[in-house]
């Protein structure tokens, strides 16, 4: 766990969260600001800032689980389609220093997330 970090807290229980998904490696919540209906970030437990400071086996920890929240996602949502992305360092809009993937699921034209 990092000092001062908010997905660090998060996991701990410390900071409350919309769960979605939980196993050893990784924590799924819903976004505190939803870009859209649903929109979910999935972390890995092991704190690290961004990709570039990722061991390689966490961050295929990490990406396996996209699929599995992806499909929850639809099951819950029923988007008609779904975004995948992650943000490394500020300039690509990271604002949180603990990697996360973001999952935003699509409604249309009018979902107003482009
Ligand atoms: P970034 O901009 O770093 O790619 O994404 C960070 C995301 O974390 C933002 O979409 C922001 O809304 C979300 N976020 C920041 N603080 C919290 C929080 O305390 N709880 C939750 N659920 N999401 C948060
Ligand atoms: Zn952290």
């Amino acid at each position: 766990m990092a000092e001062d970090c908010i997905f660090c807290k998060i996991i701990d229980g410390e900071i409350p969260s919309a769960k979605v998904y939980e196993d050893e490696e990784v924590y799924a919540f819903l976004d505190i600001s939803q870009v859209t209906k649903g929109h979910t970030l999935l972390i890995p437990k092991q704190h690290s800032k961004d990709i570039y400071h990722t061991h390689p086996e966490t961050a295929e920890k990490l990406f396996a689980k996209v699929p599995k929240i992806a499909n929850a996602i639809k099951q819950t949502y029923a988007p008609i389609g779904l975004n995948v992305l992650n943000n490394n360092e500020e300039p690509a809009g990271q604002s949180v220093f603990h990697l996360h993937i973001h999952l935003i699921p699509r409604y249309g034209n009018e979902d107003g997330f482009n």
